[in-house]
């Protein structure tokens, strides 16, 4: 699938559209989700354009993956969910759901979390 450069998260890294930022840096833009599934629902994107977490895997250079999954862990520790505990998710492609096509990283915390699939 060919990178779409007007979706929605493209336009929030140009600035185009606004954030709740919470992390950035050279690899990274980390906001909070704007329909909150738990108390504590941040996203986490690299700064390329990728799709998906195969093309993420694929493209991306070794410094870049290492940056996203670096600062994931940052991102919970500096919300205090290391103690009580948090789910990562990323959803890739039509079976997983997937509605926005730039890769991104679901961080959930701050309560007592579901089943892992609902
Ligand atoms: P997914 O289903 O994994 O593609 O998740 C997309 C997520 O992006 C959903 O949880 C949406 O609530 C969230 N989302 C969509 N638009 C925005 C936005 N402008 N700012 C923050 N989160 C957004």
């Amino acid at each position: 699938m060919a990178y779409d450069s007007e979706n929605i998260f493209a336009k929030i890294l140009r600035g185009e559209i606004p954030c709740n930022k919470v992390y950035e840096d050279e690899f990274v833009l980390a906001f909070h989700d704007i329909n909150p599934l738990a108390p504590i629902h941040i996203l986490v994107i690299p700064k390329g354009e990728y799709v998906s977490m195969a093309d993420f895997t694929t493209k991306a250079s070794a410094p870049q993956i290492a940056g996203l999954f670096r600062a994931v862990g940052q991102i919970a520790q500096d919300q205090g969910l290391d103690q009580s505990g948090y789910r990562i998710l990323a959803n890739s492609g039509s079976d997983s759901r997937q509605e926005v096509p730039h890769l991104h990283i679901h961080i959930f915390g701050g309560k007592r979390l579901g089943p892992m699939l609902t």
